[in-house]
């Protein structure tokens, strides 16, 4: 079955970083969020535990870091119960070849999300001709072609729980992939948000770089369906999350956060959609 695992043929190491780069937050006793160059890793579960799951599988090459982490946090030998992942973007998934093949443990993410990680098809190209500074102009070398992980990946459950994660449903966030989803704890109104809206401005490399905390929509450069994030963000503000940990940026709770949501859901159109780009049709070329 192993054979059958492939990264997509455009898979490569990203020259991308930020001042987080390697720094972790504990979000809650049970959730730690830790940022891999550009992107967070959540580890779901208090340290020293039994069980837990990593959310989302980090950049590519990071694997060595991600299993270091857990084993930090968890103890020698310890791996996850579960992978369950926001999407299936490269930045996203990018050691989780390696992760599964280590621990052998099951991945779930949305149905619609599966054709992309099952090697059947690619997401959209990056968009580098998006409004929106070096970040989107870097990303023509984002890989998009869709990585194979075969009977690993299985569909979250119609019922919305997600295995391995009590306390948590998973909601359907689209517009920024076909199967984005997000996780909510109703108990402390914890969000994993993924990159359904993050809190750093993505558009800006000088932003990326210092992480400077400011809610947006999702990333630009591959977010095809605007009317669909847009409804997913209101979705989201409408669960009054108390915490959100995002994709990209550091996690915000309280006040800072309630507004930005609440500002980003009034203002999308100013604040996420590009003015232009291929995937906007406010300014078609
Ligand atoms: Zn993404
Ligand atoms: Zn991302």
């Amino acid at each position: 079955m192993e054979q059958e695992l492939s990264y997509g043929s455009d898979y490569k190491f990203i020259p991308a970083t930020s001042i987080g780069s390697g720094v972790g937050v504990s979000v809650a006793a049970d959730v730690y969020c830790h940022t891999i160059q550009i992107v967070n890793i959540c580890l779901v579960g208090a340290p020293g535990a039994k069980e837990f799951v990593l959310v989302d599988a980090g950049m590519p090459g990071s694997a060595d870091d991600i299993i270091a982490l857990t084993e930090e946090r968890y103890g020698a030998g310890s791996k996850p119960q579960a992978i369950v992942l926001t999407h299936g973007h490269f930045d996203h998934v990018g050691a989780i070849i390696e992760l599964v093949k280590h621990w052998q443990v099951p991945v779930y993410a949305h149905e619609l999300e599966l054709p992309f990680l099952t090697g059947k098809t690619k997401y959209p190209e990056p968009d580098p001709s998006v409004e929106g500074g070096m970040v989107a102009k870097m990303s023509f070398m984002f890989p998009n072609e869709p990585i194979n992980i075969g009977h690993q990946v299985n569909p979250l459950p119609a019922d919305g729980t997600v295995p391995h994660l009590s306390g948590f449903r998973w909601i359907h966030t689209p517009g920024h992939s076909p199967g984005h989803v997000s996780f909510f704890r109703e108990q402390d109104r914890m969000l994993i948000a993924g990159d359904a809206f993050i809190t750093v401005r993505q558009d800006s490399l000088y932003k990326v770089i210092i992480q400077e905390e400011e809610i947006n929509g999702p990333p630009r450069y591959l977010t095809t369906d605007w009317q669909a994030a847009w409804d997913s963000v209101k979705k989201l503000r409408d669960l009054h999350p108390s915490t959100a940990i995002t994709g990209h940026g550091v996690p915000m709770s309280g006040e800072p956060l309630t507004m930005g949501l609440e500002r980003l859901v009034n203002e999308f159109a100013q604040i996420a959609i590009p003015d232009y780009g291929k995937y906007t049709d406010r300014n078609p070329h």
